[in-house]
């Protein structure tokens, strides 16, 4: 799911308390804004859902879908590593602290490694908010 259409909103300005619901889902606005905010190309989160502590868990949770997406991508095919190193510039600081160093396919065992700890990290996060609730 990319959909960029609605990314020239400046989500600050909408009101946050309007609800809208779409596919028999209702969310804030806002909420819906995060959702359509093109992410980190590796992980797929955005600072606007970082940035808020109820969207947080949710955030975590997709960023764990997409890495174990994005881990048994480049696991088949290596090759996934020439396409995403030019977009590192795109990423959030923590995926540019995985593709530290990677810079071709063979490189792609490292990635998956350092991917795997990513996930276990998160999985850690989410208990502790889970924990902190
Ligand atoms: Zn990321």
């Amino acid at each position: 799911m990319r959909t960029t259409e609605a990314t020239s909103l400046d989500p600050a300005r909408t009101n946050l308390g309007y609800l809208i619901s779409i596919s028999g889902v209702t969310m804030t606005i806002e909420d819906y804004l995060a959702d359509l905010t093109p992410g980190c190309p590796l992980c797929g989160t955005s600072e606007t859902r970082q940035s808020r502590r109820e969207l947080r868990a949710r955030d975590l949770q997709r960023r764990i879908t997409q890495l174990r997406q994005r881990l048994e991508d480049i696991e088949r095919s290596p090759d996934e590593i020439n396409r995403l190193r030019p977009r590192i510039s795109d990423m959030c600081g923590t995926c540019q602290m995985l593709m530290t160093c990677i810079s071709s396919p063979t490189d792609a065992a490292e990635l998956c490694e350092r991917i795997r700890k990513q996930i276990t990290d998160l999985e850690e996060e989410i208990n502790e908010l889970a924990r902190a609730a």
